[in-house]
């Protein structure tokens, strides 16, 4: 595997290596669930690309920046297993040199859940996408389903714009207990870490409700609010049943729903999701 930290760079192995190109983007730190998008990418695909960069533009002004973690030779080692063939691992300035004033602004998918939590957040994110779009010319470009409203961001974005790239979604990979594996959980104490699949146990009993015939969204709601009552140390942010392609809230589930979630345990932020009738 091949790392590099510049677009030039990018440019240059992109012309050297033929093929259909899979790119993963992430911001490190890296799991099971970023290894599953690297071996879906190659089994698609001629080439892989991972990039790896903590994008400032998608973290607000009192999240986690400063302290999300990172392992650049641990991510390395990783994704040269998984059989990553370049890595990009830009510094901020190469990716918003001074003078950056250009945002992706992708409407209405991008204004509920975590958008109307995050303000800017995927502004952000659709932003940095795009440009890694514009970098690597990706023939597909892979995602994780754990991050849903990122998922709708961008394939509205792909859509409206006319992108020649096809975004395929990945199922979220999950600790034994059901917890679902994210870079954030290594800020979980002990008993925040015991908590924390109430998350997942929640959806599940929405789930369950839901194939049982339970077709009123604000029931499945109350469903994984009284599962998350249960666990004392959590703080619910919000409980969503929402159409998984506009993000926007459902009275009846009479096709395709988002059930999702976000709470915080102490200092952390978690979400979760699970997507029923697809
Ligand atoms: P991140 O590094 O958190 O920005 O994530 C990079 C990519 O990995 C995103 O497309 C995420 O949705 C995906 N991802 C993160 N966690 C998981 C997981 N547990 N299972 C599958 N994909 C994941």
């Amino acid at each position: 595997m091949k790392t590099v930290n510049s677009v030039r760079d990018v440019r240059g192995w992109r012309r050297a290596s033929a093929g259909r190109l899979g790119l993963v983007p992430t911001m490190g730190y890296l799991h099971a669930g970023h290894l599953s998008l690297v071996e879906a990418a190659r089994r698609d695909n001629d080439r892989v690309a991972a990039s790896l960069f903590v994008n400032p533009t998608q973290f607000g002004p009192t999240e986690d920046l400063s302290r999300y973690p990172r392992d650049l030779a641990r991510d390395t080692r990783l994704l040269e297993e998984a059989g990553c063939d370049l890595l990009f691992a830009p510094p901020p300035e190469e990716m918003y040199p001074p003078g950056f004033e250009t945002a992706i602004d992708v409407g209405s998918v991008a204004a509920t859940l975590e958008g109307a939590r995050r303000p800017g957040h995927f502004r952000g994110v659709a932003t940095v996408v795009m440009k890694l779009f514009g970098i690597f010319q990706p023939d597909r470009a892979y995602f994780g389903q754990k991050d849903a409203q990122q998922l709708a961001v961008t394939r509205r974005m792909v859509r409206d714009l006319d992108l020649p790239v096809e975004i395929r979604a990945c199922p979220t990979v999950r600790e034994a207990d059901g917890l679902a594996m994210s870079s954030r959980n290594v800020y979980l104490t002990p008993e925040e870490r015991r908590a924390a699949p109430a998350l997942h146990r929640a959806l599940e009993a929405a789930r369950e409700r839901w194939a049982a015939g339970e077709r009123d969204a604000e029931a499945l709601r109350k469903t994984m609010q009284s599962v998350l009552a249960g666990e004392t140390r959590l703080r619910v942010d919000y409980v969503s049943v929402a159409d998984p392609e506009t993000c926007r809230e459902l009275d009846a589930v009479d096709g395709p729903a988002l059930l999702s979630l976000a709470a915080f345990l102490g200092r952390t932020r978690l979400i979760d999701n699970v997507v029923v009738g697809a």
